[in-house]
């Protein structure tokens, strides 16, 4: 993957003490094949390259500290960069209702991100209205209101037999009558780009305004994907892109090309079937997750929804700062397991996906019982100081869980590696966290 493919291309800079001009444009030429290959859009790929470059000796990285970190560095801001840089917020309307309305292929997903969007807006205290629109895909209003039921919001729909634009028409003066505060417009897909359609997706978008536009775009297409945005884009006026099927396996070019060539920006990004699967989008988070950062942020984001938000604060803060003890370990262990499934949350941790121990351990419930048995061996100084840990001592503390030394060792070093992780991870998004840290 994408993401694999960088991170060898990094790992071989990480380790030099001294990175020769030649290394970065060994290292480049590496960087281009995997954004090519990953189906990025060459004059995108180009682009990017050139601006890395041009950073790079700019700022002299031979002559840095650590070279192969800086380079690593001005890879994530460039892909940041490429992806919008900071979050893009939905509009709001000055005068209630806002209105939304969604645009793409069949089978992008429109409908069941037209749920999820509502879903997200209602935990915002806001009352949304669908309006069904497509009244050519057998079934589709019927799926509107199956999704509307699952998450309570009143469904509109006019059957099958009224044109479209009546139907958004009427559903807008719905809206307006029951005090709903965003209406979104669930409208019809064909498999390709065709005349009739956009018709009559410009005469719906005449006569409801819209506040947004938003194409949603299946991942999965890739290239593709990218030619049907700007197609869209030039017809429509879009305001924003949703990214759908991010959880499959995406070689990951649609994100990376399709704020570059439409310069509509990625506004929300879809991972899965459930209707709670759909996350605003961060081209800060995105990035480093495809350079293997993991997405600590979005991790700590659900923490913070899921879990005791003053725990979760300072779990963050103790990322940053990498003050990281086997106490911290063991509570993180245990807060991750009220988050869900536990492979899904092991390939957000940093470093995580790179550490083969972990993979080969199998994170099975059975296994977080033997990691905690570990840690509560420990005594209160060696869980702050790990590095008391000799071997005698961790012979007492096999001998008291129950397991190996053999297992002692590997969790050490697992602690450990995840602790450098997020030293570099910190150092990388500088002391003020990502957000401070940016240029
Ligand atoms: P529409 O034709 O654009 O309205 O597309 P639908 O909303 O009907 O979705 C088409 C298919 O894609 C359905 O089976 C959805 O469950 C699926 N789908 C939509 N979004 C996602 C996603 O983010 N991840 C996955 N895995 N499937 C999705
Ligand atoms: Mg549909």
């Amino acid at each position: 993957s994408l993401s694999s493919r960088l991170q060898n291309v990094f790992s071989k800079l990480r380790g030099k003490g001294k990175v020769s001009e030649e290394d970065v444009s060994e290292a480049m030429r590496e960087v281009r094949l995997a954004l090519l290959e990953a189906d990025v859009n060459f004059k995108v790929v180009k682009d990017f390259i050139a601006k890395v470059k041009e950073r790079a000796i700019g700022l002299d990285v031979s002559k840095s500290f650590t070279p192969g970190m800086v380079v690593i560095d001005i890879v994530n801001k460039e892909l940041t960069e490429l992806m919008g840089g900071t979050q893009s917020k939905l509009a709001k309307a000055n005068k209630p209702p806002t209105v939304i309305m969604m645009a793409g292929l069949q089978g992008a997903g429109k409908t069941t991100t037209t749920g999820k969007l509502a879903k997200l807006l209602q935990k915002s205290n806001n009352r949304p209205l669908l309006i069904a629109c497509d009244i050519y895909r057998p079934a589709a209003i019927k799926q509107l209101q199956v999704l509307g039921e699952q998450i309570n919001a009143p469904v509109f729909s006019l059957g099958d037999q009224t044109s479209p634009v009546e139907i958004a028409r009427a559903g807008l003066q719905h809206a307006k009558e029951n005090g709903n505060d965003y209406v979104i417009i669930d409208t019809a897909g064909r498999l390709h780009i065709d005349e009739e359609l956009m018709e009559e997706l410009k005469q719906i978008h005449q006569v409801t305004k819209p506040d947004e536009v938003l194409l949603v775009v299946d991942a999965m297409t890739g290239q593709d994907a990218v030619n049907v945005a700007q197609s869209f884009h030039e017809q429509l006026a879009l305001t924003g892109v949703v990214l759908t099927k991010l959880d499959g396996d995406t070689r990951g070019g649609a994100a990376l090309s399709v704020k570059a060539v439409t310069g509509c920006p990625i506004k929300f990004a879809a991972m899965g079937e459930k209707i709670d699967s759909l996350e605003p989008f961060h081209p800060e988070r995105m990035a480093s997750r495809i350079l293997g950062m993991g997405d600590m942020l979005s991790l700590i984001e659900k923490a913070q929804m899921n879990i005791d938000a003053d725990k979760a604060k300072e779990m963050e803060r103790k990322m940053r700062t990498a003050e990281f003890t086997f106490d911290d370990f063991l509570e993180q262990m245990e807060q991750v397991r009220n988050l869900g499934p536990l492979d899904q949350i092991m390939d957000m941790l940093p470093g995580m996906n790179k550490m083969k121990g972990m993979k080969d351990m199998k994170v099975d419930e059975k296994q977080i019982g033997r990691v905690e048995a570990i840690v509560r061996s420990m005594t209160k100084e060696e869980k702050q100081k790990p590095e008391l840990l000799n071997h005698s001592r961790r012979k007492r503390v096999a001998a008291g869980s129950g397991t190996t030394i053999v297992e002692v060792n590997r969790l050490i070093k697992q602690f450990d590696d995840m602790k450098k992780m997020m030293k570099q991870f910190s150092s990388m998004m500088g002391p003020k966290g990502p957000k401070g840290g940016k240029k």
